[in-house]
């Protein structure tokens, strides 16, 4: 079978192994992309509701999650928003702001994967998908890694194959096997920025309201995300229970603040003073979607004109609103998870370079580290300054 020759080989062409291609192809290496999965990009054309929220401008190394939450910091201080934002208007790309921060596609998240490959074809690197890696093994002072196609001997092997969520995408733990397979750790693997489900009554009592959505704050231990919670057939899901769902573990209380940014135990005492007449569910119809405040009266609190409540009573509302507690029994798994928790431990590479301080040549980058960010364009962020880090020494 024949052998081809490489100065880089980058496992995994989604975004964190395309930008790491681009800055290493520049720099006059020769490089290749290869990718099980029969079109590169994948999972950038299934993000941000087909949009690709491909950045967020206030990036900070505060925004993920990592056993050692300082090894980000300086590949997000070398490759910024900006410099990726310059990359997407180089391409005439054209994007928005939605919620502060966050920058869409105005059209589709297809112009970032052409980009990327515009992008590698000028940096002459070449892609190739629908190509299994089948073994990776050391080979002088570099790789020989096998394929059904023949063999790639390579110096520089970089391993940017994600993580697990989304199966049917192409996601695999080849990534993490291989770091096993040279030394490395795996960090404990879960699913993050997913729906939570409930179960027994639990379910039950929210199992009608499926569809309701409101603003809500959702806490976990230190965590707090102020944003809409949705409830779900199968539990609870919008962008505050997908933050939150990163901190939560079985077991761990999650409470959610109904009427974020009011104390709504002084609220209901002012309602009570404007409308005694009128009966709590209604009352608390004004302040939370009605189905939810009926529910909650049905199950919880009863409902009487609100004359006929004490002070106590009222502020025991009040505060149960401010902090109702959420028992989650699991989450829906990789199946709709945006991100994987946990992965190939740092403690083992260079925040710098990426790369195995183990296996000189050998990099990891992307999500099959175990840095993973908050919802909102973070995790592209990562991807893309984390392949530009690589991609200057690869
Ligand atoms: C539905 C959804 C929406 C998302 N939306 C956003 C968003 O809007 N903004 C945001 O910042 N993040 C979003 N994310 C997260 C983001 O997509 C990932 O964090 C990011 O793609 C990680 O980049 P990566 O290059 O490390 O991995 P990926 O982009 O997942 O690329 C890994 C590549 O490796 C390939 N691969 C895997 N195993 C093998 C193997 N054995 N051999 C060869 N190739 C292999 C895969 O086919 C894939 O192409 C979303 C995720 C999902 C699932």
């Amino acid at each position: 079978m024949a052998t081809s020759d490489y100065d880089v080989l980058v496992i995994g062409a989604g975004a964190a192994g395309m930008m790491c291609a681009i800055v290493a192809g520049a720099r006059g290496r020769r490089v290749l992309v290869l990718d099980h999965a029969n079109k590169p990009g994948k999972k950038i054309l299934m993000s941000g509701g087909g949009r690709c929220n491909f950045t967020h401008t206030g990036t900070t190394p505060a925004n993920y999650l990592s056993a050692n939450p300082h090894f980000c910091k300086s590949a997000l201080a070398r490759y910024t928003p900006w410099d990726f934002i310059a990359m997407v208007d180089r391409h005439r790309i054209a994007w928005h702001e939605k919620t502060p921060g966050q920058l869409f596609c105005d059209d589709s998240a297809k112009q970032i994967v052409a980009m990327l490959l515009a992008e590698c074809a000028r940096s002459g690197v070449r892609v190739e998908t629908s190509v299994p890696v089948s073994n990776v093994r050391a080979h002088g002072d570099g790789f020989m890694v096998d394929t059904p196609q023949g063999h790639v001997r390579c110096a520089s092997l970089v391993v940017a194959t994600g993580g697990l969520s989304v199966p049917t995408m192409g996601a695999t733990a080849f990534g993490y096997d291989l770091a096993r397979q040279f030394g490395h750790d795996v960090l404990p693997l879960r699913a993050g920025l997913v729906p939570l489900t409930l179960s027994g009554k639990h379910q039950e009592h929210y199992a009608d309201l499926s569809g309701v959505a409101l603003p809500a704050s959702a806490s976990c231990g230190s965590a707090s995300f102020g944003e809409a919670v949705l409830f779900t057939h199968r539990g609870v899901s919008g962008p505050a229970i997908l933050q939150i769902s990163s901190y939560w573990e079985p077991g761990r209380e999650l409470l959610l603040d109904l009427m974020p940014g009011i104390d709504p135990a002084q609220w209901l005492i002012d309602q009570q003073h404007e409308r005694g007449a009128a009966e709590l569910r209604t009352v608390l119809g004004d302040g939370l979607p009605k189905r939810l405040a009926q529910r909650l009266c049905e199950l919880f609190f009863g409902s009487r004109p609100m004359r006929q409540y004490r002070d106590a009573e009222l502020r025991d509302i009040g505060e149960r609103l401010a902090a109702w507690p959420i028992v989650a029994s699991g989450t829906e798994g990789y199946r709709t998870a945006e991100v994987t928790l946990g992965g190939v431990d740092t403690d083992g590479i260079s925040s710098t370079t990426m790369m195995s301080r183990r296996v000189p040549g050998l990099y990891f980058i992307g999500e099959v580290l175990d840095v993973t960010g908050h919802l909102g364009g973070y995790n592209f962020q990562w991807a893309w300054a984390s392949g530009h880090a690589a991609g200057q020494v690869a």
